[in-house]
C-alpha cells in the first residue's frame, strides 16, 4: 500500500512537471553560470593579452639596454666598445634575467657567453637537443635586425629576441639572445583560471543549496496553498485555506481564493435549495394528478370529465411553473435585461394599454413623466404585467389600480420609479420580506400563483441596477415600486448571484417601506 502511494505521490509529482521552486533555482543558477563564464573569460582574455604585452615589453627593454651598451661612449667621444665580444661580454654581465629568463650570445654563430646565474640556460651544454635549438635560433637570426620570434625547446614555448651586434671596424658577427619563458607564466595564468574555474563551482553550489532553501522558505506559503486547495472537494466546500500573517501576494492570493470558495458554497447551497424547492413544488400537482386518476371510476362519464378536468389544471399550473422557473434561470445571465433609451411616456401608455385588459378593475394611469431612461422596454413590461397580474389577484373587482411611472432625484442621481398600487388585501409586514423568495405564498393567497411572479420582477429591477419597493398594509392595499437609475451606471465587476438566491432586504426610505434586492449582499 505504502508503495502504492509513493508511486502515486511520484506520478503526481510528474504529472506537476517543474515545481516553480526548481524553475526558478535553475534560472537563478544558469544566470550566475553564465555571470561567472563570462566575467571569468573576459578575465582571462584579458589577462593573457597582457602577459603577452608584458613579455615582448621586457625583451625590448633588455634590447634597448643592448643598444645603450653598443653606444656607449668615453668622455673624448670614443667609442667605449670598439670589438663584438666586448659589448656581448658587457651586455651579459649587465643582464639580470629573471626567473623566466635565459640570456646568451654567440660570435659568429657560436655561443659565447651566458650570465652564471639565471632561470634556465637556453642552450645547455650536455642537454640533447640544444644543437636543434642552436639551429632554430640562428636560423631565425637576421643580420643587422632585431626580432622577437616564439620557439620551442627542450619542451618551453618561449619568446625568443634575437639581436644583431655589430661593431664598426669589427668584421666578427655577434648576437644578444634573450629567451622568456611565456609558456611557464601561461601555466600558472592557466592554474588560476582552474582554481577561479574550481572556486566558481563551489559558488555555484552554494548558491543553489542557499537558493533552493531560501526559495524553499518564501514558497512554502504557496506549497501550503496548494496542498490545501487538493483538499478540496465539491462535497468539503467548507474547508478554508490558511491565510498567511505576512501581508503579501499570497496572502492576498490565499484571502481571493477563500473568498471564492464561500461564493462557490453559497452557489451549491442556493442549487440543491433551488432543486429541492423545483421537486416540492413539481410533486403536489403530480401527485394530485395520480391520486386523481386512481380513484377515477372509468365507468362513470362524469367522474372521468372531474378528472380530466382537474388533471388538465394541474398541468397547466405545471407548465406556469416550468415557464417561470426557466424566466427566472435565464434571468440570472447578464444578457437577461439589455437597457437602451427608453422613452417613459410611450411607455406608459403602452403599458396601461395593455394591463387595463387584464380585469374588471377601476383603471388609473396615475402619472407618466416625459422623459428617456435607459431601460430594457421588454422585461420593465414583463414586470408591470405581472405586478398588475399580481393586483387584481388580490383585489377585489370594481376597487381602483393605479400605476404611474415617474422621475425622482434621488440620493444617487435621477431614478425612475415604476408604480403599481392597489386597493386589494394587503401583506402584513412579517410576510412583506418573504415574497420575493422563489415559491412564497403568503397564507390564503388566491390559488393559482406560482410564487415565482415577484422573484423574477425583482430580478428584472436588478436587471436595471434598481430594486422593488413595497408600501402595504393588510386590508389597506399595496403599492410595488420599481425603482431604477434613469441613466445606467457601468457595468459592476462581479456579476449579480444568480436569481432566487436568498433576498436580503433592508428598510425602505419610508418607514413602512420594504426595499427588495440582492444588490447589497456581500
Ligand atoms: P404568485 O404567483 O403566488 O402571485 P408572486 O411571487 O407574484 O407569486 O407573489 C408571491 C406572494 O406575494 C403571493 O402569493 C401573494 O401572497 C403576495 N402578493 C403578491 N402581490 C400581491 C398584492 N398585490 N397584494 C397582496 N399580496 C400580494
Amino acid at each position: 500500500m505504502p508503495q502504492e502511494r509513493l508511486r502515486a505521490r511520484a506520478a503526481g509529482a510528474f504529472a506537476r512537471g517543474w515545481s516553480v521552486r526548481l524553475r526558478v533555482l535553475t534560472v537563478m543558477m544558469a544566470f550566475v553560470l553564465v555571470g561567472l563564464a563570462v566575467t571569468g573569460m573576459l578575465t582571462y582574455a584579458a589577462q593573457f593579452r597582457a602577459l603577452e604585452r608584458r613579455v615582448n615589453g621586457e625583451l625590448w627593454q633588455e634590447h634597448s639596454e643592448l643598444t645603450l651598451i653598443a653606444e656607449s661612449t668615453h668622455e673624448d667621444g670614443s667609442p667605449v666598445h670598439t670589438t663584438v665580444d666586448s659589448v656581448l661580454l658587457q651586455a651579459t654581465d649587465s643582464a639580470a634575467p629573471s626567473d623566466y629568463e635565459s640570456v646568451i650570445t654567440f660570435l659568429d654563430d657560436r655561443p659565447l657567453y651566458q650570465p652564471r646565474t639565471q632561470g634556465f640556460a637556453l642552450v645547455p651544454a650536455d642537454a640533447p637537443g640544444s644543437a636543434e635549438v642552436l639551429e632554430q635560433v640562428l636560423a631565425a637570426h637576421q643580420p643587422q635586425k632585431s626580432v622577437i620570434v616564439p620557439i620551442e625547446a627542450h619542451g618551453r614555448e618561449l619568446q625568443v629576441l634575437i639581436a644583431s651586434v655589430n661593431v664598426e671596424g669589427d668584421e666578427a658577427q655577434g648576437i644578444f639572445v634573450v629567451a622568456n619563458d611565456i609558456g611557464a607564466q601561461r601555466r600558472d595564468l592557466w592554474q588560476s583560471v582552474a582554481t577561479f574555474a574550481g572556486l566558481s563551482v563551489i559558488t555555484l553550489l552554494v548558491a543553489g543549496w542557499v537558493g533552493y532553501a531560501v526559495i524553499g522558505r518564501l514558497l512554502r506559503p504557496l506549497e501550503d496553498l496548494r496542498s490545501a486547495t487538493e483538499q478540496i472537494t465539491v462535497d468539503d466546500l467548507e474547508y478554508r485555506v490558511p491565510v498567511p500573517a505576512e501581508r503579501d501576494d499570497i496572502a492576498a492570493l490565499a484571502r481571493n481564493f477563500n473568498r471564492m470558495l464561500a461564493r462557490i458554497q453559497a452557489g451549491f447551497a442556493e442549487q440543491r435549495r433551488f432543486m429541492s424547492d423545483v421537486g416540492h413544488e413539481l410533486r403536489t400537482p403530480l401527485t394530485i394528478v395520480r391520486g386523481t386518476l386512481e380513484t377515477t371510476d372509468v365507468e362513470d362519464v362524469g367522474d372521468v370529465r372531474e378528472s380530466h378536468d382537474i388533471a388538465i389544471e394541474e398541468l397547466d399550473r405545471m407548465g406556469r411553473v416550468v415557464g417561470d422557473l426557466s424566466e427566472l434561470a435565464a434571468s440570472a445571465r447578464p444578457d437577461y435585461v439589455r437597457p437602451a433609451p427608453l422613452d417613459l411616456a410611450g411607455f406608459a401608455r403602452s403599458a396601461f394599454a395593455r394591463i387595463e385588459h387584464i380585469a374588471e378593475r377601476e383603471w388609473i394611469l396615475e402619472r407618466s413623466v416625459d422623459v428617456v431612461a435607459d431601460a430594457d422596454e421588454q422585461r420593465l413590461m414583463q414586470a408591470v404585467v405581472q405586478l398588475a397580474a399580481n393586483a387584481v389577484r388580490y383585489s377585489d373587482e370594481g376597487s381602483g389600480i393605479r400605476f404611474g411611472v415617474d422621475r425622482v432625484l434621488g440620493p444617487e442621481g435621477p431614478e425612475i420609479h415604476v408604480t403599481v398600487r392597489d386597493e386589494g388585501i394587503g401583506i402584513g409586514p412579517e410576510d412583506q420580506r418573504r415574497i420575493f423568495e422563489r415559491f412564497t405564498r403568503v397564507d390564503g393567497s388566491h390559488g393559482s400563483g406560482t410564487g415565482l411572479g415577484l422573484p423574477i420582477v425583482l430580478a428584472i429591477a436588478e436587471g436595471h441596477d434598481g430594486v422593488v419597493r413595497l408600501l402595504s398594509t393588510p386590508g389597506g392595499g399595496s403599492t410595488f415600486t420599481i425603482v431604477f437609475p434613469q441613466f445606467a451606471r457601468r457595468a459592476p465587476e462581479d456579476p449579480p448571484p444568480p436569481a432566487g438566491d436568498t433576498d436580503r432586504r433592508g428598510r425602505g426610505p419610508e418607514d413602512d417601506t420594504t426595499t427588495a434586492s440582492r444588490r447589497d449582499q456581500g
